[in-house]
């Protein structure tokens, strides 16, 4: 084994999942020394025709009690990461850094009585680890996931959102979670339409989830676009809802996907 080799494990696919054209998930090995935090991302390498090694970072999916790692992923037209990750099958590699990163935490909120999720595209990867993990059900009165995509058809994981109030461990705290898929590009049954920003700004995202945001008892998690994460941000701004930091604790935590 190389010194470079040490850093990372290799492990094994044993599923991939299509959702749509441009949206699929992998399962694959866990190595038994990997540990996360519900929320946290890890890096993950796959090799080139050419030999060499390409790197990005992916939010765990899966919970950091299971025995597997699950991620969901885009597909970028060209990307060099994404276009060999979309060609794996089940039983060929995949390279795992040894240590998982990231704040997307809920130790980033000491306090707080209400959990808004709000994640565009692949950005609910990391809420749905949150979801499964018993923490933020014990924590919190209400949660709220938001889930933002272009068209229905890629709202992916919907029987997992909507089984997760019958998970074994969360069956006393079911009622906490309102969840309000979002679609933009078109009018779907059983879905908000229009931009998480112009819902948040017409009040549409607080009477349909029959909660308030205030600074008092909302902790926010924006998670994926950029774009969409800086102009909520701006807007829970002049509600009062700060980033959170660790000098200056606040109700809101972002993690920017690119
Ligand atoms: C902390 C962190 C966690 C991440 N977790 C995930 C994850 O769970 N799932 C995931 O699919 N990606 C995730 N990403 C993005 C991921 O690391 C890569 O950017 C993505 O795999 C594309 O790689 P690429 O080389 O094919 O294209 P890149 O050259 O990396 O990206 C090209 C362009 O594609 C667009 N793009 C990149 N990622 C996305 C995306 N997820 N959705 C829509 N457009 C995108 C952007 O416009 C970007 O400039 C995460 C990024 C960060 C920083």
């Amino acid at each position: 084994m190389t010194v470079s080799e040490e850093k990372f494990t290799r492990q094994t696919l044993s599923e991939v999942r299509v959702w749509s054209p441009s949206l699929f998930s992998l399962r694959c090995s866990r190595d038994p020394g990997f540990r996360f935090r519900a929320g946290q991302f890890a890096r993950l390498g796959v090799r080139k025709a050419d030999g060499s090694v390409v790197w990005r970072a992916y939010s765990m999916v899966s919970a950091p009690h299971d025995e597997f790692l699950e991620f969901f992923s885009i597909v970028v037209p060209g990307g060099e990461f994404t276009s060999e990750l979309s060609r794996l099958k089940a039983g060929d590699s995949l390279l795992v850094d040894k240590q998982a990163f990231g704040f997307l935490t809920l130790e980033r909120f000491a306090t707080g009585r209400d959990l808004w999720l709000l994640a565009s595209g692949t950005g609910l990867a990391p809420f749905l680890s949150l979801l499964q993990d018993f923490e933020a059900w014990q924590r919190f009165e209400r949660i709220v996931l938001i889930y933002s995509a272009r068209t229905a058809s890629e709202l992916a994981y919907q029987p997992m959102i909507h089984g997760l109030s019958q998970l074994e461990h969360l069956a006393d705290y079911a009622d906490k979670l309102t969840y309000l898929p979002l679609v933009t590009r078109e009018h779907a049954p059983g879905c908000l339409h229009g931009r998480i920003t112009t819902l948040l700004q017409s009040g549409e995202l607080e009477r349909a989830a029959g909660l308030a945001l205030e600074p008092e008892h909302s902790r926010l998690m924006l998670c994926g676009n950029p774009q969409m994460i800086e102009d909520t941000r701006t807007l829970l701004k002049q509600r009062d809802l700060q980033l959170s930091l660790t000098r200056r604790p606040g109700q809101v935590a972002v993690e920017n996907y690119w």
